[in-house]
């Protein structure tokens, strides 16, 4: 058993199995037994059954989400809007059973048609930032494609996730079909992994771990999605609303304590309007709602760990060069203040490394060439922001910026209509939208000889 801690308070609110290699491949033996029915089950019938998941998910949506704000400090706001996205993204991939269509290809002597095959046992290892959303788009449409699904949640996170798959078996999916296993992902993840029974993993986390799945996988030629780090620019021209730039800027980087792939953790400002914009951002941080997560006001939770506020400590030491800083609790929890950082080179760490927590660099630039390069200064390419009111100028810079989901003038990166992916070391494959259900499926095709 590990203990799963609250991490507003260090309290120990729940004893989870660590569950070894072999109860791992005890899970994906079962996830195996149920496929050939799962697969089989009418695409109207599969329909319902995940609209029935998607009701009772909402039946529960206050549960679950207090369940994260203990678990993951996240704040009660974010928690329901989390649990609500489970559950919309049931209902999104409802409609795909029963649209999971082929092609007819013209051929001479015969028709040629194409099918989507499910692609069988499908692995999802899901990281502590987002348990419930992240869980929801590996297993969602994994389902709706026909696959049955084994899913590891972090292990400093995993009731949501155990919850998830109770409420599924209470909507009605068969034993077998969606199955958490907890336990350290380098016993039951790296099973995922290895066990050839499992035909596709989808791995969201570090870029570190992530390069050992994919290398992993390559052993078997195992499908592989990844959804990696991120160091994200929101890049805000002279010409933009600086007042509304300027206002939701924290948010969109202080979010879950900036603990997010997306968060745009560098913020590249036009050298004509720096000072008038550092004056506005710093009254919006100052504005942040830093403390108990529970409280419906309050914008801001604690880190996950001890472990992840020393890694966001180190890119704070004391002579780091501190522009302004927001206020948070102390004593019990893993608290960090907003914090941002300026002056700083595009050489140092805190410009290049994924930080994931609540800091955040600000640089200047002279004019859009230089926002695009140094935007695409970065190993990663999950996200970002442009703000400017010249609308040329925003669809050029966001087709010139090497990056999955952009945004203009807005700092949201997910939509769970439309595909969210990374380029470069960011990851591989696209989630959620209509591109999901590709990476569950197989096309297979079939040619009939119809000459005489
Ligand atoms: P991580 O180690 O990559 O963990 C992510 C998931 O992978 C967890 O479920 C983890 O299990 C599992 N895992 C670990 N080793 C594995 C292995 N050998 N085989 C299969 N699965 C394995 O991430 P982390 O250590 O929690 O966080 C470190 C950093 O990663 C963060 O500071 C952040 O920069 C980045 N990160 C990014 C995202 C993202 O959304 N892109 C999410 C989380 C973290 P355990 O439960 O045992 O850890
Ligand atoms: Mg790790």
């Amino acid at each position: 058993m590990a203990p799963v801690l609250n991490p507003a308070n260090e309290a120990v609110i729940a004893d989870v199995p660590s569950m070894s290699a072999e109860q791992a491949d005890a899970a994906i033996a079962a996830a195996e037994r149920a496929l050939p029915a799962w697969r089989a089950v009418a695409p109207g019938d599969r329909a319902r059954l995940l609209r029935q998941f998607a009701t009772v998910v909402r039946e529960h949506r206050e549960e679950l989400a207090q369940l994260e704000v203990a678990n993951a400090g996240h704040t009660i706001g974010n928690a329901r809007w989390e649990a609500d996205n489970v559950a919309n993204v049931l209902d999104y991939y409802s409609g795909a059973p029963e649209r999971l269509f082929g092609r007819q290809i013209p051929v001479p002597n015969g028709i040629d048609i194409t099918f989507k095959e499910a692609i069988g046992v499908v692995g999802i290892i899901v990281p502590w930032n987002f348990p419930m959303p992240i869980a929801g788009w590996g297993f969602v449409p994994a389902l709706a494609a026909g696959c049955t699904v084994v899913l590891k949640p972090a292990e400093l996170t995993p009731l949501t996730a155990i919850r998830l798959a109770e409420l599924g078996l209470e909507a009605g999916l068969p034993e077998g079909v969606f199955t958490v296993v907890t336990g350290k992902g380098s016993v039951v993840g790296q099973r995922f992994v290895d066990n050839p029974t499992v035909r596709k993993v989808v791995f969201t986390g570090s870029t570190s771990v992530g390069t050992q799945v994919m290398a992993g996988c390559a052993q078997q030629i195992k499908r592989v999605t990844l959804e990696l780090g991120g160091k994200s620019a929101n890049i805000i021209f002279a010409d933009s609303d600086l007042e509304k730039a300027a206002a939701t800027a924290p948010y969109g980087v202080f979010d879950n304590a900036g603990q997010d792939c997306c968060a745009r953790s560098r913020i590249l400002v036009q050298r004509s309007v720096f000072d008038k914009f550092m004056g506005l951002f710093e009254s919006a941080v100052s504005g942040v709602v830093v403390g108990d997560p529970t409280a419906d006001a309050t914008e801001m939770g604690p880190l996950i760990s001890q472990s992840q506020r020393d890694v966001v400590r180190s890119f704070v030491p004391a002579d780091a060069p501190i522009a302004f800083q927001g206020k948070c609790p102390d004593g019990a929890g893993f608290w960090f203040p907003p914090t941002v950082l300026a002056p700083v080179a595009a050489t140092d760490r805190a410009f290049q490394e994924e930080i994931f927590g609540p800091v955040v660099v600000v640089v200047p630039f002279e004019d859009e060439a230089e926002a695009i390069r140094l935007a695409n200064d970065s190993e990663y390419g999950l996200s970002g922001s442009i703000w400017s009111r010249d609308i040329g100028r925003a669809i050029r810079v966001a087709r010139a910026v090497e990056s999955g989901n952009l945004s203009v003038n807005s700092n949201s990166s997910v939509r769970y209509w439309t595909p969210f992916g990374g380029f470069k070391q960011s990851g591989l494959g696209r989630e959620l939208g209509p591109d999901a259900l590709d990476s569950f499926t197989e096309v297979k095709n079939v040619f009939i000889d119809t000459s005489q």
